[in-house]
C-alpha cells in the first residue's frame, strides 16, 4: 500500500511535499516523494490535504480512570486527592473499570495516539481490554502494598504471575511500583532486580507533589502524617524521592519516572546519569497546581523528556467544553506554559522521545524504512512550513490512523 499525502512529516527527516509512505504488512518500506515511489507496484491510498506523521506515543496514562472525569475536585493537598480517588474507586465493579478503560482507549485513538504506556490497576481486565482495541498498549501492572499490608515479595510474585498470563501482543508489558510513598523499599528493590533480570521495563510516579518531597526529605507534612500510622517511615528523612528510587536501584534506561516536579539538589544529575526517562503530564500538573516543571535543568542535562495525558481523574473540567484524553491537548497546555519549547520539539517529545523511553527507537515514533507502520493523518491545506502548527493545533478526531499496517481509523471512517 502506498499512502499518499500532501505533506509527510517523518520526524527524523525534513517534511516532504506530495509525499508518500510505502507500507508492506506491518512495516514501512520507504518514505519519499510520491513521484519517486509511484512506479512501485502498490495500491495507492490518496489521503489528500493532510499531514501524515508517526502515530503519537502517550508515555503515561490510566485508561481505567477515564470515567472519573469531573468526579474529583482539585484538592487542597495531594493526600486529599488520593483519599478521594480511593473512595470513588471503592464504588466501582470490574465492569466499570473495563468500560472506563475502553472509553479512554477510544479517546486516545481518535486524538492520534497509537501507543500508550498504561498503568493497570485492575489486572483481571487487562487481557480482554487489550484485545478489544487496536491501540498498542504497553501495560504496566501497578503495585502498591501500603494499604493491603501484604509483604513486598508476595506483591511482586503476584504481579509477575499476572504478567506471565498476558500476551505482549503488538506492544509490551511492564511493572509499575506506584510511588515511593505507597510502596515499601523492599518492593522497589525487588522490582528493580527481578524486572531487570527478566528484561521487563518499569515506571513509577515520583516527586509528584510537595507533600511527597516533604515526607521523604523532612519527615513532615500532610503525606507524612497520613501515612505514619500505615507504613514504617524509616525511609523518610534521608533524602529526596528520586534519591529513594536511586538507593533501591530502580533508576535506569529501562525506567520511566512519572512527573518529577519537585526535584532536590542532585536529582537532575541522578536522573541524567542513570539514563532514566521523565514524562511530564501538563494538564494533570495544572489541575494540582504544582510548582513549575523543571524543564530547563532536565533538558540541559540531556534527560529524555516525554509527555503523557495521565488520567481524566486529574484533569480540570471546564464547563461547556468536552474533556477527553488527548496528547495534542497536552502539547497545547505545555506550550502555553513553556515558551522556550517549539511546537516541533514538543511533537518530538510525543513521537521520537516516546519511542526512546519505551526502548523502541527506530521502530516507533518515526516514519522511516524498517519502522513499524503506525501513522496518523491530520487535515491541513496550508503551507508546508505551517504543518507542525496545524498538527499541534488540531482538535477532535484525526482523519486516519494506521497501526501495525492496519487502519484503526480508516480514511473517511470513525473509530472502529
Ligand atoms: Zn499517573
Amino acid at each position: 500500500m502506498l499512502i499518499r499525502s500532501r505533506i509527510v512529516l517523518p520526524m527524523t527527516a525534513p517534511p516532504l511535499e506530495d509525499g508518500a509512505v510505502l507500507v508492506s504488512r506491518d512495516r514501512i518500506q520507504a518514505v519519499g516523494r510520491f513521484s519517486d515511489l509511484r512506479r512501485l507496484d502498490a495500491e495507492v491510498v490518496d489521503l489528500g490535504d493532510v499531514v501524515v506523521l508517526p502515530g503519537l506515543i502517550n508515555s503515561h496514562c490510566h485508561l481505567d480512570y477515564t470515567r472519573l472525569m469531573g468526579r474529583l475536585v482539585p484538592p487542597k493537598t495531594f493526600p486529599d486527592w488520593i483519599k478521594s480517588i480511593l473512595a470513588a474507586k471503592s464504588e466501582w465493579q470490574e465492569s466499570d473499570y473495563a468500560a472506563s478503560w475502553l472509553d479512554g482507549a477510544r479517546q486516545l485513538l481518535e486524538s492520534g495516539t497509537t501507543s500508550v504506556v498504561n498503568i493497570e490497576s485492575v489486572p483481571t481486565i487487562v487481557a480482554g481490554c487489550r484485545q478489544a482495541t487496536p491501540l498498542r498498549v504497553f501495560s504496566h501492572l501497578e503495585m502498591t502494598g501500603v494499604r493491603s499490608g501484604l509483604d513486598p515479595a508476595s506483591i511482586l510474585d503476584r504481579a509477575l504471575a499476572a504478567l506471565r498470563n498476558l500476551e505482549p501482543g503488538r506492544a509490551g508489558l511492564g511493572l509499575s511500583p506506584h510511588a515511593p510513598y505507597s510502596t515499601l523499599p523492599a518492593l522497589i528493590e525487588g522490582t528493580a532486580r527481578q524486572a531487570r533480570a527478566a528484561g521487563i521495563r518499569t515506571t513509577t510516579h515520583v516527586a509528584e507533589s510537595h507533600a511527597e518531597s516533604e515526607m521523604f526529605l523532612y519527615r513532615r507534612g500532610p503525606m507524612f502524617s497520613w501515612l505514619e500510622p500505615q507504613r514504617p517511615m524509616d525511609d523518610c528523612g534521608i533524602g529526596s524521592p528520586v534519591q529513594h528510587l536511586e538507593r533501591h536501584g530502580l533508576l535506569g534506561p529501562d525506567h520511566i519516572a512519572v512527573h518529577a516536579n519537585y526535584l532536590w539538589d542532585g536529582d537532575v544529575e541522578r536522573l541524567a546519569r542513570s539514563g532514566t526517562h521523565v514524562v511530564h503530564c501538563p494538564t494533570s500538573h495544572d489541575y494540582f497546581g504544582h510548582q513549575r516543571f523543571p524543564l530547563e535543568p532536565l533538558r540541559s542535562a540531556g534527560v529524555n523528556l516525554t509527555l503523557g495525558t495521565d488520567s481524566l481523574a486529574s484533569t480540570r473540567v471546564i464547563p461547556g467544553r468536552r474533556v477527553t484524553l488527548s496528547l495534542l491537548a497536552e502539547v497545547r497546555e505545555f506550550l502555553s506554559k513553556n515558551s522556550l519549547v517549539s511546537p516541533l520539539e514538543a511533537l518530538a517529545w510525543i513521537t521520537v522521545h516516546g519511542a526512546r523511553a519505551l526502548g523502541v527507537d527506530g521502530r516507533l515514533g518515526e516514519l522511516s524504512p524498517g519502522a513499524l507502520a503506525d501513522l496518523i493523518a491530520i487535515p491541513h491545506s496550508g503551507a508546508v512550513e505551517d504543518a507542525v502548527e496545524a498538527v499541534v493545533n488540531h482538535g477532535g478526531c484525526v482523519s486516519a490512523s494506521l497501526i501495525d499496517g492496519e487502519w484503526a481509523i480508516a480514511p473517511g471512517e470513525s473509530v472502529r
